[in-house]
């Protein structure tokens, strides 16, 4: 009978998913990952955020005898984890530093006498001799790796304890190994397989669409009342507003509560006990918003988010995906904007700028370049998104993002364009955005008359167009590969082959405009 040969029956996989789980079906993946790791054979998952991970190894967890050990590193939400894995009845427990002694103790003895299948554990527990001898004396029935990407440094969340992970295919060969990630680039996969040494892994790439997701930028002009409008939009539905410093969110915070909207911020300044009174508060609904900076979210299973937005640029794409990743996890639509202005750039570059890795810094600007061509451009922001992780989108039109649900229209700028150009070729290349802008515009600022670039041919040939305009098609032009920043903290803009051309009249720009942009189509699943 081949499938008592696989340790589990089609009925006991279906029973144990109805009876324990409350779900009728599997999501796409799941049964193969469970089956696989009831097989005992080594599983290395990367599914999106939502896409039901804890299923995975919490299902085997029930039917393999033994304990399944989860690896994590989100301490502050193990006790969420075992809450909800208890209520399903499952005999789960966790580790970690904020046990008591007695608790502790609590814990180990049930572990010892085998009346645990869940155990969530903390990884840097594997450095200490003491918890490896132990785990040899239980009976582990697998070992799970939550959040794997955390091993590797090309990952946007290395932790330094996750490398102690390498040696437990060493330590204990006959465990098999699932790990999991809602984030990793091929690059990072192969890292994380390279250091966990998996054995011939069962590898499952789920797709990374979040169909229920719809994705927006617009232009940056006034955070704060963009944000006021954005919430009366969203009113009175669960959202988080992210922005880079923590200045910034208690600012925001203090300004949207002063309007009236129920938010509260978070961020890693605050106390330990005003953090997390704030993300409770935010879970159980008592707040709408929570203003926040990254350090806000990780984990977080909040399935009712409506709407995530961006009021500064993340520093990675990989960020962003994690961070509008979690909207829309119960499958509704939900929407992420992300407001993007040129002259945020500068700010994220000055940090980058100051970072004294010399590899980690080139990573961080590779990292933050690319997030401003997806800004910037006008191709479709979830075949973007997909492309980054190495997926192909099949479709021509998502009918989801700003993009494709926009009235586009092809408008020729080339002459604009050589506007641009010129002035940056008569200043020979030495001038930030800008000042460019302000050159073409005829701003009769200090700077501008000090340079005598106020008698230049091109000193306001562009007075008819408004700053933002000029901006944005400095930004078009980025994208496009017509002209490019030069490295260094005060970065200049330069031309490019194609500028040239322009310049001459041998080619010609043209921008995808989305004149109207229409509001969300929802649900499409
Ligand atoms: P992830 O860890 O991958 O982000 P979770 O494990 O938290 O995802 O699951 C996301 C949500 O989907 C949870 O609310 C979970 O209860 C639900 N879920 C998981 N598997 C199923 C399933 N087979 N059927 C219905 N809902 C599911
Ligand atoms: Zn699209």
């Amino acid at each position: 009978n081949p499938e008592k040969k696989r340790g589990c029956s089609d009925a006991a996989l279906y029973e144990t998913l109805r009876k324990v789980f409350g779900f009728r079906d599997f999501r796409p993946n799941q049964e193969m990952i469970v089956r696989t790791i009831i097989e005992k054979r080594d599983v290395f998952a990367v599914m999106p955020t939502g896409g039901g991970k804890s299923l995975c190894y919490q299902l085997p967890a029930v039917l393999l005898p033994g304990t399944c050990m989860v690896i994590s590193p989100l301490i502050a939400l193990m006790k969420d984890q075992v809450d909800g894995a208890r209520a399903n009845g499952i005999r789960a427990a966790f580790l970690n530093s904020s046990l008591a002694p007695e608790e502790r103790t609590l814990v180990l003895r049930d572990l010892l006498s085998n009346s645990l299948d869940l155990l969530y554990v903390a990884p840097e527990r594997f450095t200490l001799d003491q918890f490896q001898e132990m785990l040899k004396r239980v009976n582990i029935s697998m070992a799970v790796i939550d959040e794997a990407h955390c091993i590797s440094e090309w990952g946007h969340d290395f932790r330094p304890d996750y490398l102690s992970l390498s040696q437990l295919v060493t330590l204990f060969p006959d465990l098999p190994v699932a790990a999991f990630t809602a984030t990793a680039t091929h690059q990072v996969q192969r890292d994380i397989l390279d250091k966990l040494a998996l054995r011939n892994p069962f590898v499952v790439r789920a797709s990374f669409d979040r169909a229920n997701l719809y994705y927006d930028i617009r232009f940056k002009e006034n955070a704060s009342d963009q944000l006021v409008a954005l919430l009366k939009q969203n009113s009175g539905k669960a959202g988080i507003i992210y922005r880079t410093s923590r200045k910034s969110v208690n600012e925001t915070a203090a300004l949207l509560k002063a309007k009236g909207f129920r938010v509260l911020p978070y961020h890693a300044g605050l106390g330990d006990d005003e953090r997390k009174q704030n993300q409770e508060a935010f879970i159980r609904d008592e707040v709408d918003v929570i203003v926040a900076t990254v350090a806000f979210g990780m984990g977080i299973d909040k399935s009712n988010i409506r709407f995530v937005i961006h009021a500064d640029l993340p520093k990675s794409i990989e960020n962003y995906y994690q961070e509008t990743g979690r909207a829309g996890r119960d499958g509704e639509a939900a929407r992420c904007t992300l407001l993007f202005s040129q002259s945020d750039i500068p700010k994220v570059r000055f940090f980058i700028d100051a970072m004294q890795d010399e590899t980690e810094r080139a990573r961080a600007l590779g990292a933050f370049s690319k997030v401003i061509s997806f800004a910037s451009t006008s191709v479709c922001r979830r075949k973007t998104l997909l492309d980054y992780f190495g997926e192909t989108y099949p479709h021509d039109n998502c009918n989801s993002c700003d993009i494709c649900l926009g009235t586009r229209e092809v408008v020729d700028c080339s002459l604009e364009a050589q506007m641009l150009l010129s002035a940056i070729a008569r200043t020979e290349e030495r001038f930030g955005a800008t000042h460019i802008v302000d050159i073409v515009t005829g701003s009769a600022n200090k700077k501008i008359r000090d340079f005598g670039h106020d008698r230049l041919k091109t000193y306001g040939v562009g007075k008819g167009r408004d700053k933002k305009f000029w901006r944005q098609l400095i930004d078009e032009l980025l994208a496009q590969k017509v002209i490019a920043k030069s490295e260094g903290l005060y970065p200049t803009i330069v031309l490019l082959p194609k500028a040239v051309q322009i310049l001459k009249n041998e080619a010609r720009v043209e921008i995808v405009r989305v004149l109207e942009k229409k509001s969300a189509k929802a649900g499409k699943q």
